[in-house]
């Protein structure tokens, strides 16, 4: 289709949205490592898993095989109140540039949560909605993931309670609000509610919290409660099948109009809307029937794949959890206060971290000061207030578009933009007054961190 055909925004049908999701595993050669158990190091069963998570999430968990799962119609419809999301054309900021480049990016912040936490939010509550519990727990750093979450809950009209980091819960009291409104009860973390909580705060009665901790913290308030289980924003192979959705739509959107993107971006916490993302790209790739470059964008402060070890590790720092094997930089790693975003997590997704090892996925690590530079130079272009964690995308983006200027070279450019900035005014605060500092962990700061990983065979 001629260039001046494709508009600004693309918007599915309703008729072209995605009825299942993509599950990437199915066409990986060599699947990642199973979560294992830590007492036994043997893999997790089902039947270990359920009594932290929901029964049809553990299948999903635990599912290598189907190409694609059946997305229920209850939560087509939840989408259709937010979805498709906007793939957009960033005209405005390639003109700025002076690249020859083509800038297309798909825009997840148009729902009240502001970010694409949503999509495995709603999936994960309809799951528990529907084997009967009462409620979920779970952990949040920035917010978004706690509001979705919240979101959800008061849709389905379950119980939802949320340890929330706790500097973040002392910087973004309107994210607790949100929270509060949807009905979510909000407990800062590290807190004496919990044992794991307790014993952290005897240890490090001074700590801003950590995900890790929260993490800890949700697992065994859903372990102790009866009809609650645990669920989570990120880095579970579930929740990357639920991201799918982002990737699916973009892929039908750039098909219907002949795009096809030569690198593809995203930032990376816990790898969740990255792997969602490229999903069904890496997928035609895995087939042999497309080439794309994929780079991953992590912060300087919490780089797991950019200097993290391939190695099981604890997803939290109580260690109640299973063992993943992932890009980590040990489970006690406590990232810098002054870090701005979220993307906070000392792991990496499972599935991520394979892809990555197998040189399938390149990954960068960018400092916030430059992040939050590219993010004020693309919402003076295209409108939109990115979130710190989705700038790092842009950066690279940007550094990516202007490699071109060099080389004159037309390549298309995709990245997710993952939401939007609303509640990281103190953040834009700091950068737009100069006192925003850059944080790199040293050498012997990460092999301190490295020290505690659980020794497996
Ligand atoms: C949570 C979040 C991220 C990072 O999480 P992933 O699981 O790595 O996607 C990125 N951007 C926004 C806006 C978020 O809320």
């Amino acid at each position: 289709m001629s260039e001046e055909k494709i508009p600004y925004k693309i918007y599915l049908e309703e008729s072209e949205m995605p009825k299942q999701w993509y599950n990437v595993r199915a066409d990986m050669k060599k699947k990642p490592a199973p979560l294992i158990n830590p007492a036994t190091l043997k893999p997790m069963t089902a039947e270990e898993l359920g009594a932290v998570f929901c029964e049809e999430l553990v299948k999903q968990e635990l599912n290598e095989t189907d190409r694609f799962i059946d997305i229920p119609q209850e939560i087509q419809d939840f989408y259709k109140m937010y979805r498709p999301s906007p793939l957009v054309r960033a005209y405005c900021l390639e003109k700025k540039l002076g690249t020859p480049a083509k800038i297309y990016y798909k825009f997840e912040g148009n729902n009240t949560s502001g970010s694409h936490k949503l999509n495995s939010a709603i999936a994960q509550a309809y799951y528990a909605k529907k084997q009967g519990l009462r409620g979920v727990t779970t952990e949040t750093g920035a917010g978004q993931w706690g509001t979705a979450l919240s979101m959800a809950c008061s849709y389905l009209g379950l119980d939802c309670q949320v340890y929330m980091v706790k500097c973040s819960y002392e910087q973004k009291p309107f994210r607790r609000e949100v929270m509060r409104t949807y009905g979510a009860n909000v407990t800062p973390s590290p807190s004496a509610t919990t044992e794991v909580g307790r014993k952290i705060l005897a240890e490090f009665p001074d700590t801003n919290g950590s995900l890790g901790c929260a993490i800890s913290e949700a697992v065994e308030k859903a372990t102790t409660q009866d009809g609650y289980r645990y669920v989570l924003g990120s880095v579970l192979s579930q929740v990357l099948l639920h991201q799918s959705v982002i990737g699916i739509e973009s892929k039908t959107a750039m098909d219907k109009y002949g795009i096809k993107p030569d690198i593809i971006i995203g930032c990376a916490g816990g790898g969740s809307n990255l792997g969602g993302l490229i999903s069904p790209f890496m997928g035609e790739m895995l087939r042999g029937e497309n080439n794309y470059r994929f780079i991953a964008v992590e912060p300087a402060s919490c780089p797991s794949l950019t200097r993290g070890v391939y190695a099981y590790d604890f997803c939290d720092t109580g260690k109640v959890c299973p063992l993943q094997k992932m890009y980590t930089l040990g489970s006690g790693f406590m990232p810098s206060a002054n870090h701005a975003g979220g993307l906070r997590y000392h792991g990496m997704s499972a599935i991520l971290s394979e892809l990555y090892d197998q040189g399938l996925m390149e990954a960068v690590s960018v400092e916030q000061t430059e992040v939050f530079k590219a993010a004020e130079q693309f919402a003076r272009v295209e409108g939109i207030l990115p979130a710190p964690e989705s700038s790092h995308a842009i950066k690279v983006a940007i550094d990516e578009a202007l490699k071109c200027k060099e080389t004159g070279e037309e390549k298309t450019i995709f990245f997710g933009l993952t939401g939007t900035g609303y509640f990281d005014m103190y953040a834009y605060g700091a950068y737009n007054d100069g006192k925003m500092s850059d944080y790199i962990p040293t050498d012997e700061e990460l092999q301190k961190s490295f020290n505690t990983l659980p020794e497996v065979k």
